[in-house]
């Protein structure tokens, strides 16, 4: 099994992006390396697979690079949980409280059944507004969310304590 320290070494920190102030942590680094992407990949899915899910689910946009490879290791169906307007077909909206206005997530209506197993993932947990709208969404729809899972989870936010599932990550920074 390859050391959580050699994946930390390949995620990249950039100062003041998207704003002033913010650090930015990279997965795109993390991508480029494929042994290290490769061991991110395989510890995802030796977590999620003992939880015998039906279907990934991804949040757009880096969501979706981190769910497809671990939904095919694993077997499972990936669904795409996407902003609203780029989903083609009869769509299933939540609309949720950003710092400054709403915004809305979107999912196909017959792209998970209800009851369901899902598992929802994201590159990275931050404050945790993101997951919680997609785990919204996924019960709307009759989905059993039964874990979020994480490449990166920066505890010093405390998001996991804003969600109601179990919640796991690769590395996380305090
Ligand atoms: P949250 O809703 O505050 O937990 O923010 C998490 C969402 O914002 C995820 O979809 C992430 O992709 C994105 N995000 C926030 N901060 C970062 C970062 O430092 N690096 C990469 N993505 C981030």
């Amino acid at each position: 099994m390859t050391d959580p320290i050699l994946i930390k070494d390949h995620i990249r920190q950039i100062p003041d992006f998207p704003k002033p102030g913010i650090l930015f942590y990279d997965i795109s680094t993390l991508l480029a390396h494929g042994p290290a992407w490769r061991a991110t990949v395989d510890r995802l899915a030796d977590a999620i697979g003992k939880m015998r899910p039906d279907k990934l689910i991804g949040i757009e946009s880096r969501g979706f690079l981190v769910a497809a490879p671990v939904a095919y290791r694993l077997g499972c169906g990936f669904v795409m949980v996407r902003k609203r307007g780029k989903l083609p077909g009869s769509v299933i909206p939540h609309s949720y409280e950003l710092e400054y206005g709403t915004d809305t997530v979107e999912i196909q209506t017959d792209a998970v059944k209800p009851h369901e197993r899902v598992v929802v993932l994201d590159d990275l947990l931050a404050t945790g507004g993101t997951m919680r709208a997609a785990i919204e969404l996924l019960r709307k729809v009759g989905a059993d969310v039964v874990a979020a899972a994480f490449v990166i989870e920066l505890n010093f936010l405390g998001g996991r304590h804003r969600l109601d599932v179990p919640v796991t990550s690769i590395v996380s920074y305090d």
